[in-house]
């Protein structure tokens, strides 16, 4: 076989691969082609060099606060990560959970969040993106949009910087990303989905769920750019209260 028809079939066993990935409690049909073993290498990796460059608080009413209520999320998660939940002196209001489900908060988004409920809200919302693997399907978008040549290279490739590089963009990583820079629509009410599943089964008030995204609306005139990456707030809303109300028809 020459380089190309290598190539080619490297390429058929990736999406024949990618078409048995489903996301969690929506089944929606997913194009996945990084496993998940590369994936929580790449996520460890960006784990510790975003504590690296971080201020932890350690045992405060708040950081604990933070753990109290990502443990009690992740119970219900049915996935046996090895988890970790640290509260990040950052006045963004911000948070992030990457691959094997390391959740990062920023003090910023304690001032949204009023409540243990609205933090569950964005911790099960961010949880609810590593559980559906988006990042992974963001990554594998750029691959597929940089065509088969460049899809071959990272696949046979063992370091791959370019890789960890899509991956880093693709996760949202920084204060720039996260809750304030959002995956695409389609994932993020996925991720809403998901979170309040993530809620209601970890026994959480799901109106404040509601509570939550209105006080990120409200403090939300930071400027056009802003506005323009951000799906709609009203939008969100009505979907999350026709999501609680399925949630709530099916118990
Ligand atoms: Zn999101």
């Amino acid at each position: 076989m020459n380089i190309k028809q290598n190539l080619i079939l490297i390429t058929l066993v990736l999406f024949m691969s990618a078409c048995t990935h489903k996301a969690p409690y929506t089944n929606r049909n997913q194009m996945i082609l990084i496993s998940s073993e590369k994936e929580l290498a790449l996520g460890k990796q960006s784990y510790e060099q975003t504590l690296k460059e971080s201020k932890i608080i350690y045992n405060t009413k708040d950081s604990l606060r933070v753990k109290r209520i990502g443990e009690r999320i992740a119970r219900v998660s049915q996935k046996n990560y090895a988890w970790e939940f640290n509260l990040v002196n950052n006045k963004a209001k911000n948070a992030f959970c990457l691959p094997g489900g390391k959740v990062v908060v920023y003090t910023g988004i304690l001032a949204v969040a009023k409540n243990d409920d609205q933090l569950a809200t964005v911790i099960s919302h961010e949880i609810a993106h590593a559980l559906a693997r988006h990042g992974a399907e963001r990554v594998s978008a750029g691959m597929i949009s940089q065509g088969v040549q460049t899809l071959g290279n990272i696949a046979l490739s063992t370091q791959g910087s370019q890789y960890s590089q899509a991956f880093n963009i693709a996760y949202g990583l920084g204060a720039q990303y996260g809750v304030l820079m959002p995956y695409g629509r389609l994932q993020e009410s996925e991720a809403d989905e998901i979170g309040i599943h993530l809620m209601h089964a970890a026994g959480y008030d799901l109106n404040e769920a509601i509570k939550f995204w209105e006080n990120m609306s409200a403090g939300k005139n930071e400027g056009i750019e802003f506005l323009s990456t951000h799906p709609s707030s009203k939008n969100r809303i009505k979907n999350i209260k026709n999501i609680i109300k399925k949630v709530q028809k099916t118990r």
